[in-house]
């Protein structure tokens, strides 16, 4: 095999390590802009491994490309919301400036065109990356100009239209047309904090075993989404036996509509890693990793200045802030996209270089984590919460929220509304005061939670009797929820890792909305379950039967009953990849029913397995058929 210069010295700078692969992968295709079938040989030979194996991590994130990418590489963002500001027009005026259809390098090489999936500028869209720098608030207009400053052959920095974004935005390490949009702060946002006061003095006062007790006794949940107590999480990791024990920050907010991790990090970094060294305290961690989401490239400069502006201090490094035996660094390791990387176990593998496909559970990260060790993993705002906590103590803590959900919550909020952005808010808060607070005047639906999440309906937030309680029923009659209004956030009646977008009167909840969700399930799933690889697909199709007309009142049913085999998959994505059409039948079951009724005539009642039973009983087979 001839040597390849330029790929051995990326292979010396990560030690011939084959856990750094995703390292290595980034660096060859920043450098070369693609990793083709020779440098796959050649590095399968270097690091021992099989070019299949090579090949699996290659083939499965976003941003790597085996074939030759354009000098310009625009990656425009497909969230709902990047539709609703106008994205069509946008990707149209892309297409015809850089004379290629989306989805393919234009015939000069000069351009890749590709859709992708969130980005996290759900506040700012369109939204597009190009060559790694953000491009927002995009319109036709802006498209031409920056397409053809591109064919003048200008440096995509130069190309902004727009002066820096605010705070950090504008840090030389950033500088990034980026906005904040910080909305509404209240006791982690608020402009109290002092980097690290913690980390230099008072945690002298504390045993790894008092944080772990405030922090249980704060009774904060994890972030994400999933809402585990993070005290028991760092109290298992403390007690779990190992050569090293790791804790990570899991910076992969992918979750489309969320963007609050991306502002934590731009404009609170330093609260986020003292808070991974905190736990790093309480847990007896010696290695931090962060995991940063790839779209978020932008500011890995700026928090690897952070990270050594600590080290400088001692805040990292050895006996930290004087504590003796107290070592632990923080790493940053770079996602290169991939949605379902946010799932812990698939963001275990992807940080050893490999597809970020979820493990099978047991064993749990905190016994058998990141190269064998003990893992605890945190969100970005847990982390950032933890510091406020050992602050001010977990009796203040439970000054805020409700009895169930102590605290506050970062919301992103998109969509139709006024003031689209970032809030801080107290947990309990009512989906109606959160319309309120963001100036949406004409909901039609809210999409809480993300995709993943649920779409809720007027009567969640619109009942003026807040006494009412409402419930629902199945058609036999059987109850299958009731709730008081209005509704609220809070890990008993909304749950929410953060992400709120609202849709108006005008929009098409079914045509637009939903179907955007089922094709980003369909795009991100790892197809390692047979469920999660085929039923969106099998949902989606039915979706659009009836959307075109034909359907019949058993396709609905049908929906329900495939989305609660999907609930079989092995992690969360295929858990919640039916719930955009679940949600919308349980919560606008009459816009369904609208496209079925008119067609009734073709529901004429004839049950295949019905009337094969006979014959498959005869042949000794169970019916198999199913209904697409
Ligand atoms: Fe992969 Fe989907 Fe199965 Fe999760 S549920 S492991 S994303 S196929």
């Amino acid at each position: 095999m001839p040597e390849n210069n330029q790929i051995s010295e990326i292979l010396k700078k990560f030690n011939n390590d084959r856990s750094r692969l995703m390292d290595i992968l980034l660096e060859i295709q920043e450098k070369q802009n693609f990793v083709n079938e020779e440098d796959i040989k050649f590095l399968s030979e270097k690091l021992g491994v099989s070019g299949g194996e090579i090949n699996e991590t290659l083939s499965f994130y976003h941003f790597f490309s085996d074939k030759e990418l354009g000098k310009y590489n625009i990656y425009l963002n497909d969230s709902i919301t990047a539709n609703m500001k106008g994205r069509t027009e946008v990707k149209k005026a892309f297409e015809e400036a850089c004379a290629t259809p989306i989805g393919n390098v234009s015939e000069d090489k000069q351009f890749g065109l590709f859709s992708t999936s969130c980005i996290g500028m759900n506040d700012q869209e369109p939204a597009a990356i190009i060559n790694n720098k953000i491009f927002t608030q995009l319109t036709p207009y802006r498209v031409r100009q920056l397409v053809k400053g591109m064919r003048d052959g200008k440096p995509i920095e130069d190309l902004m239209y727009e002066n820096f974004g605010d705070g950090n935005n504008a840090d030389p390490d950033v500088k990034a047309m980026v906005f904040n949009n910080i909305r509404r702060k209240s006791i982690i946002l608020k402009n109290d904090y002092e980097p690290y006061t913690f980390l230099k003095g008072k945690i002298r006062d504390y045993s790894p075993e008092q944080v772990i007790k405030v922090i249980e006794d704060s009774n904060l949940r994890g972030r994400g989404g999933a809402g585990f107590p993070t005290g028991l999480k760092w109290r298992f990791g403390s007690r779990t036996d190992g050569a090293h024990r790791v804790i990570i920050c899991n910076a992969d907010e992918g979750e489309p509509g969320t963007f609050k991790d991306r502002v934590l990090l731009t404009q609170y970094p330093e609260m986020v890693f003292e808070g991974m060294v905190i736990a790093a305290f309480a847990t007896g961690a010696d290695i931090g990793l962060l995991y940063l989401r790839y779209e978020y490239k932008y500011l890995l400069k700026f928090l690897n200045r952070k990270l050594k502006e600590m080290q400088e201090q001692n805040l990292l490094g050895n006996n930290i802030s004087g504590i003796r035996d107290f070592n632990f660094s923080i790493r940053i390791q770079l996602g290169a996209g991939a949605y379902v990387c946010g799932e812990e176990s698939a963001l275990i593998e992807s940080l050893e270089g490999k597809r970020g496909e979820p493990r099978d559970k047991p064993p749990f990260p905190v016994e058998k984590g990141y190269l064998g060790y003990p893992t605890i993993i945190n969100n970005v705002e847990t982390l950032a919460t933890a510091v406020k906590i050992m602050h001010h103590g977990a009796n203040w803590y439970a000054n805020f929220g409700t009895k169930d959900s102590l605290g506050t919550k970062l919301l992103s909020i998109s969509g139709d509304c006024k003031l689209p952005g970032i809030y801080e808010v107290e947990w309990g808060i009512s989906i109606k005061e959160v319309l309120e607070m963001c100036g949406a005047e004409d909901a039609q639906a809210i999409q809480v939670g993300g995709p993943s999440g649920m779409l809720i309906g007027m009567k969640d937030f619109d009942n003026l009797d807040k006494t009412t309680l409402m419930r629902w029923y199945k058609p036999s009659g059987m109850m299958v929820a009731e709730r008081f209004f209005d509704r609220r956030l809070s890990y008993s009646d909304l749950p929410t890792g953060g992400s709120i977008i609202i849709f108006n009167n005008q929009r098409d909840l079914l045509g637009d909305v939903v179907l955007n969700f089922m094709d980003f399930f369909i795009e991100e799933s790892c197809g390692s379950c047979s469920t999660c690889r085929n039923l969106p697909v099998l949902m989606k199709m039915k979706l659009e039967k009836i959307l075109a007309g034909n359907g019949v009142k058993k396709d609905i049913e049908d929906l329900l009953s495939w989305g609660k085999t999907l609930k079989a998959s092995r992690c969360g994505l295929g858990q919640t990849a039916g719930n955009p059409i679940l949600s919308s039948i349980f919560n606008f079951r009459h816009l369904y029913e609208r496209h079925v009724q008119s067609l009734k005539e073709f529901d004429n009642g004839f049950d295949l397995e019905k009337a094969v039973e006979p014959y498959m009983d005869f042949v000794h087979r169970k019916p198999m058929f199913h209904h697409f």
